[in-house]
């Protein structure tokens, strides 16, 4: 899953207004930002096959600690625990937390039973959406649309013309197809450093967030939600 997290970051505003779009894709992508370090130092592993599944064509061999419902529970402790040493924004805190362990939920629903419950643990969780293009596509774009929907609510433009919003959302949609139809990557050495681009989706975030205010009651505001 790749756009459905994002959806999710987006949505999240909507809970923790005063927390920057761009912490809110941290905490929603944030171990799918951890996973191509671990790639890089040899301590995670993946394998490319095309037939992997009718989607992606990864095969998650070995992601113990990015990706085991355990270990997802300390990142979620850790980035909430961060987040209010500095910002002591509880709710932000909390909604934070919360969106790293809606990472692997997700991931859950569409990986093949790859997801670790914890490093070293014979079980592994998969619903194996990812078996199916058509229902991937309904249920990450119909997330996807609805956070930034959400996003677009809980927000206002602080100017007039604002493609930064706009461009954002274009180009993860377009990474996103570019993901489900291009060619697979060459090697896992090139998944891992393509990986480290998903940074700068979340310094997008952040400047995107920053030409919005909050839309503090004004919700029903006509002619505002729609820009962006
Ligand atoms: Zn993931």
């Amino acid at each position: 899953m790749f756009i459905g997290h994002f959806g999710v970051g987006f949505a999240a505003k909507a809970v923790a207004p005063k927390t920057s779009l761009g912490t809110l894709f941290l905490a929603a992508q944030f171990i799918d930002l951890l996973w191509p370090t671990f790639l890089l130092l040899g301590i995670e592993s993946v394998r490319i096959d095309p037939h992997a599944t009718a989607v992606t064509p990864l095969d998650f061999v070995h992601y113990p600690f990015s990706h085991s419902l355990l270990t997802v529970l300390g990142w979620a402790l850790l980035v909430g625990g961060g987040y209010y040493a500095i910002r002591r924004y509880v709710r932000g805190a909390m909604v934070l937390a919360a969106l790293v362990v809606s990472h692997w939920l997700l991931d859950a629903i569409v990986h093949s039973p790859d997801l670790p419950l914890y490093p070293g643990s014979r079980v592994f969780i998969g619903l194996g959406l990812w078996s199916s293009l058509a229902g991937t596509l309904v249920l990450e774009l119909a997330i996807f649309a609805a956070g930034v929907g959400l996003y677009l609510k809980s927000t206002r433009p602080m100017m007039r013309r604002d493609l930064v919003l706009g461009s954002l959302v274009a180009v993860l949609v377009l990474i996103y197809l570019g993901n489900l139809f291009g060619s697979p990557p060459p090697n896992a050495m090139a998944i891992a450093w393509v990986g480290q681009a998903q940074w700068l989706l979340v310094l997008w975030g952040y400047w995107a967030d920053r030409r919005r205010a909050p839309a503090s009651g004004k919700l029903l505001q006509p002619g505002l939600s729609g820009h962006g």
